[in-house]
């Protein structure tokens, strides 16, 4: 057997820990409301000349999940979502999910509309399920309590940390203000002043810049793995405002924080150099996998840079559409099986090294970091 079809054929088997991941469409849903899913940077509906399915996603899917509906490879649009409703919506969600040879699923709980609870998705799927709580869903039901705070942030927060299923934190600053932010200390006179005055306009939802960095802060105190959304989103966000090189204020005081940078679609060099700068960084380029497709293999490349390979986690960062889980470790097994090939092909690795990193980036990395 040569490296190359032993290093796919590793790559094809290893279990993978999805650490960042949320439900999937189990209920039928409109073909509409499945293409819109489709998008991530719009918040609107494409124009009529424009299709979801002519882009590097629409054609992944066409090629990787067709051949699970028992069609070829590449089937038409329409062929596809006949054979989609002519199998129901549950029992699309199983094949997908199923096929994905997910181990373990850190499903983050922040946004839950339309989609499976985790316990239902590892049900479905096999593997274990597991929470990532939502520091601005903390700071919602914190500012609602009245009274202090700060006090009500850390009791809530300890609360949810202390429920079994929980192993992290996740914060989306990315979307509320972007990270370009004072990250000093925030005392809990200030948070509880600022937070008044959020409860008096409403207390819905969090933007305020210093109530966000105290609630980051708070999760980096409590000494969990705590998840940042960073780069690419919807356009929400400040794409520009998301470069993780701004965090590097919190970083110099806090370099063993275990923090996961999530995504960093296009800032994963930067990502990976902080991943080799402080002991704590982790990375992942996972939402954005699904959504170069075929260019996902040069992504992959990339992340494998400067970041030290036990630093780079892998994760779909599914949602919704359950084609999406299936894809994000379809991509990822078959893009690090090319890239780690090449390596050897070339001289650089051994093939015993490259298995080894493969099983480390699939599940070890997750396991140490979120202690599973
Ligand atoms: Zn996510």
């Amino acid at each position: 057997m040569g490296a190359a079809s032993s290093i796919r054929e590793h790559l094809d088997a290893v279990a993978v820990v999805d650490h960042h991941v949320h439900g999937a469409f189990v209920e039928p849903v409109s073909r509409a409301r499945f293409e819109f899913a489709l998008n991530e940077a719009s918040t609107v509906d494409l124009p009529a000349w424009d299709s979801v399915w002519d882009t590097q996603l629409g054609f992944a899917i066409r090629a990787r999940c067709a051949p699970l509906l028992d069609l070829e490879p590449h089937a038409d649009v329409d062929a596809y979502w006949a054979r989609r409703e002519e199998l129901g919506a549950a029992e699309v969600a199983r094949r997908l999910t199923a096929a994905s040879g997910t181990d373990a699923w850190l499903v983050d709980v922040g946004f839950t509309e339309g989609v499976c609870t985790p316990e239902e998705l590892a049900a479905m799927a096999g593997g274990s399920s597991h929470e990532i709580v939502r520091l601005e869903q903390v700071a919602e039901v914190a500012v609602a309590a009245g009274g202090s705070y700060a006090e009500a942030f850390r009791a809530e927060l300890a609360r949810r940390l202390a429920e079994p299923q929980a192993v992290g934190c996740k914060t989306i600053v990315a979307y509320r203000t972007g990270f370009v932010l004072d990250w000093s200390a925030v005392a809990d006179a200030e948070a509880d002043a600022l937070a008044d005055r959020w409860r008096d306009a409403g207390g819905l939802r969090v933007d305020d810049p210093r109530l966000l960095v105290f609630g980051i802060r708070c999760a980096i105190d409590a000494g969990v793995p705590l998840q940042f959304h960073v780069g690419f989103g919807d356009r929400d966000e400040r794409l520009d405002h998301t470069n993780p090189m701004h965090l590097i204020d919190l970083l110099r005081e806090h370099p063993d924080a275990p923090i996961a940078l999530l995504h960093c679609y296009p800032f994963e060099r930067e990502a990976g150099y902080l991943a080799q700068g402080f002991a704590g960084v982790h990375m992942d380029v996972g939402l954005a996998i699904n959504y170069v497709g075929a260019r996902s293999r040069s992504l992959i490349a990339r992340s494998l840079e400067l970041a030290p390979f036990r630093k780079i986690l892998y994760s779909s960062d599914a949602y919704g559409p359950p084609e999406l889980h299936l894809l994000g470790s379809r991509l990822w097994r078959d893009g690090t099986a090319s890239v780690l090939e090449g390596f050897v092909a070339d001289g650089d690795w051994s093939e015993r090294d490259a298995r080894r990193v493969a099983t480390l980036i699939a599940a070890d990395n997750a396991r140490r970091l979120y202690r599973l």
